[in-house]
């Protein structure tokens, strides 16, 4: 159980971005979806998140595709996207209060799951501004705690840690490893392989929209033949690569 993307393409306007993807996240795991500038990374999450139809193959959680149940799917999914998207009119409280409605908790239940989050953010004392009083930093703290107070069962996340601080991006690595202990699937692109090194359990490797590698480092040595290789040295190998290597997926 968890999300599965079966034989997947999807695209623009019937260009295909994304050519016969095929993989599946575990509860509990993180995985760093990796590659490129236009190698098709956002594309991925938005087909994920349903804001593009596939053109070909299935997306489910548990099973179900969004058409089966599009509130249900929605609400098993929280996204964090690249560039904040917040409400000018609305204050940082009013934006806990709304994702409360969105996902189907008490707003009492949202703000004392926010508590601690605002704290370790540094944003306590802010709760009645507006979006335009904060900096770019400050509104990406915003949607990862409107994240983090949710349910959701996976966490989608566009290249997260650009606009955080030293500090902010410890705090989230370690709220982010505390959630898929328990129990949560977290999805999330970088191009800080630092970072993707430390957090994640295995690698989705994206080249020209094909997934061309995909495990944990051990098996994506096994893949791309290299077994003292680092992520930052597959890394560089993968992006010669311009279609599946047909190689054994390992046990990653
Ligand atoms: P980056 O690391 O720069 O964010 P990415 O891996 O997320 O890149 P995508 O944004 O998925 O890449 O883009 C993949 C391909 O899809 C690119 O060739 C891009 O030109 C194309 N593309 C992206 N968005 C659109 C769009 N709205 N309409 C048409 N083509 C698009």
């Amino acid at each position: 159980m968890g999300l599965e993307v079966k034989n997947m393409s999807s695209g623009y306007r019937q260009i295909p971005v994304l050519k016969d993807i095929d993989f599946s996240i575990e509860y509990g795991e993180i995985v760093g979806l990796i590659g490129l500038n236009g190698a098709g990374k956002s594309t991925l999450l938005k087909t994920i998140l349903g804001l593009l139809i596939p053109q070909k193959g299935t997306i489910t959680i548990d099973s179900h595709t969004i058409l089966d149940d599009h509130s249900r799917y929605a609400q098993h999914i929280a996204y964090i996207p690249e560039t904040p998207v917040l409400y000018e009119e609305l204050t940082l409280k009013e934006h806990i209060e709304m994702t409360a409605l969105g996902y189907n908790i008490s707003v009492e239940e949202a703000l004392k799951r926010a508590e601690p989050l605002l704290k370790i953010f540094r944003l306590e004392n802010v709760m009645n501004w507006f979006p335009i009083h904060f900096s770019k930093g400050m509104k990406q703290k915003v949607m990862i705690i409107c994240a983090l107070i949710t349910d959701a069962k996976i966490f989608i996340i566009d290249e997260p840690f650009l606009g955080l601080d030293p500090l902010a991006i410890r705090d989230f690595i370690a709220l982010l490893k505390k959630r898929a202990s328990e129990g949560s699937a977290i999805l999330f692109t970088t191009h800080m392989l630092s970072i993707a090194d430390e957090l994640c359990d295995s690698y989705l490797l994206l080249s020209n929209g094909y997934l061309v590698g995909q495990g944990n480092l051990t098996s994506l040595r096994e893949q791309f033949r290299n077994e003292d290789a680092s992520l930052e040295d597959i890394y560089f190998a993968m992006t010669d690569t311009k279609a599946p290597l047909s190689v054994d997926k390992g046990d990653g």
